[in-house]
């Protein structure tokens, strides 16, 4: 593979209306506005909704050479090298379908998502921590069935307390989501910047700006 001169431009990409997902981190590709490629399944479905899986340009470039996937769509701006020349990708779809059935891991980012980026205790968005419904000292476990988000001020009220001591009890008992939940929670917080040819491949409740 030759060396690409790309010769992008430094713009930035365009921004969706404010929405909660401005606060959330976004990938670095997006970030940078250098025509992130939305990468999807053999089955034409997001690899993952969120974070969305997206990847640089020059990885799509070079999936596109080791011919591991099909270009979906492009974007305008070429790529080019001694030997050739190409649009870049803006959709790609991989070749080899990678199961999707493994359960989600238990990370702090997927805890939020599942509770929608809030407290379940009083809705508020601020401060979250997590919070161990049975507390530690009375036995419960660091685990999906017994942590929730909670800001800090309702982990500090409740404060190491069952919830019918503390009279505190979460909007949703927690408990272990399936990749299927997470996606459509990830529906929620689209990313601030979504290519027009991204569209065809997500939700229908997104709309670009124009
Ligand atoms: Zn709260």
């Amino acid at each position: 593979m030759g060396t690409f001169d790309p010769n992008l431009p430094q713009k930035s990409p365009p921004k969706l209306p404010e929405n909660r997902a401005e606060t959330l981190p976004m990938p670095e590709t997006v970030r940078s506005g250098t025509f992130p490629c939305l990468v999807l399944n053999a089955d034409y479905q997001p690899l993952s909704y969120f974070p969305l899986s997206l990847w640089s340009w020059q990885d799509a470039v070079k999936a596109v050479f080791l011919d591991r996937v099909n270009v979906v769509n492009s974007y305008q701006k070429t790529v080019r090298s001694v030997e050739f020349e190409m649009p870049i990708p803006s959709v790609i779809a991989l070749k080899d379908y990678i199961p999707q059935n493994r359960s989600p891991a238990f990370t702090r980012f997927n805890l939020f998502l599942r509770d929608g980026f809030e407290c379940v205790y009083c809705n508020s968005p601020d401060d979250l921590t997590f919070d161990h419904v049975i507390p530690r000292r009375l036995g419960g476990k660091t685990e999906w069935a017994n942590i929730s988000a909670a800001c800090s001020r309702c982990n500090l009220r409740k404060g190491g307390r069952l919830p019918k001591d503390a009279q505190m009890f979460p909007k949703r008992k927690p408990y272990a989501p399936t990749r299927h939940q997470l996606q459509s929670q990830g529906r929620r917080f689209p990313p601030n910047y979504l290519h027009k040819s991204w569209l065809d491949y997500l939700y229908w409740d997104v709309e670009l700006e124009a």
